[in-house]
């Protein structure tokens, strides 16, 4: 059996408000047939920092991002989850995919996810970045919901981060509780299912092959739209996640082992032990 970990990062979403409400009936589902912690993120709540705790298992003091401008950041002391999977092993093969350029964009002022040349060159690491400020959240999600499923599919990476950003958009520019931001929701938890099922299809064509999946946010919205405070919406996260496997050409999912609640620092570990099992 060879284990393989997939972190799915939904930007801003507002998880009561998904667990409640009828928009994210594929991430109700996942739930319902995994584990489930509740996380309560670091303040300021913003992408730069949440992403760098949730990546690299490092408090905000120790990576030191506290905005999305980057300045002084000591990413080099605190890589990414796909990058310690390399490193400790170096016939790991990682994908990341992500419509916010400075998760991944070698260019940009971090990037969280090590651009790692070498491994890039030998196949063993391929990272797919689009940029949703510019293009747009919906299509660049889409492609990178389209690559994943290939790669996924296809190459069957050992770890892998795939990150989606139109339901935090659709709160900035509608609100929290608007129409809007619920569409985007509901368009998001489809793409959830494609890879969800993208997995699915891969194990059933591999079934030497168990995956831990897990899903995320990195902060709320407020009902204006916004984040960065300490409001319990804002700080209100969680950790979705569930083992995959194939018996007898069944899919069969199975929770891992999760306390109730979870530090965004731990998901690293929890994705690295997954990786080891
Ligand atoms: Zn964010």
């Amino acid at each position: 059996m060879t284990t393989h970990v997939v972190l799915i990062g939904l930007d801003g979403l507002r998880i009561d408000d998904a667990r409640a409400g009828q928009d994210a009936p594929v991430l109700q589902a996942f739930i319902n047939h995994g584990a489930y912690a509740a996380m309560e993120m670091e303040v300021p709540t913003i992408s730069g920092p949440g992403w760098s705790s949730i990546l690299t298992g490092a408090s905000h003091t120790e990576h030191g991002v506290f905005d999305n401008s980057f300045h002084g950041h000591r990413l080099l002391d605190y890589p990414d989850f796909l990058s310690l999977a390399w490193f400790a092993d170096r016939s790991v093969t990682t994908w990341a995919a992500t419509s916010w350029l400075p998760l991944a964009d070698p260019a940009g002022p971090a990037p969280v996810i090590w651009w790692r040349d070498e491994a890039q060159r030998a196949g063993r690491h391929q990272v797919m970045v689009r940029d949703g400020e510019t293009y747009g959240y919906d299509r660049m999600d889409g492609e990178v919901v389209a690559w994943s499923r290939m790669a996924l599919g296809s190459a069957g990476p050992r770890a892998s981060f795939i990150y989606l950003g139109m339901v935090d958009l659709a709160g900035h520019v509608y609100g929290g509780v608007s129409e809007e931001y619920r569409a985007a929701m509901r368009r998001t938890d489809e793409r959830l299912g494609e890879l969800l099922g993208a997995v699915d299809e891969r194990v059933r064509a591999h079934p030497d092959e168990k995956w831990l999946i897990a899903v995320t946010t990195d902060h709320g919205h407020l009902d204006e739209g916004g984040h960065g405070g300490s409001d319990p919406v804002l700080t209100r996260s969680f950790l979705a996640a569930q083992w995959v496997t194939c018996e007898d050409d069944a899919i069969v999912r199975s929770a891992p082992a999760l306390p109730p609640a979870l530090s965004p620092t731990e998901v690293t570990p929890f994705l690295l032990d997954g990786l080891r099992s």
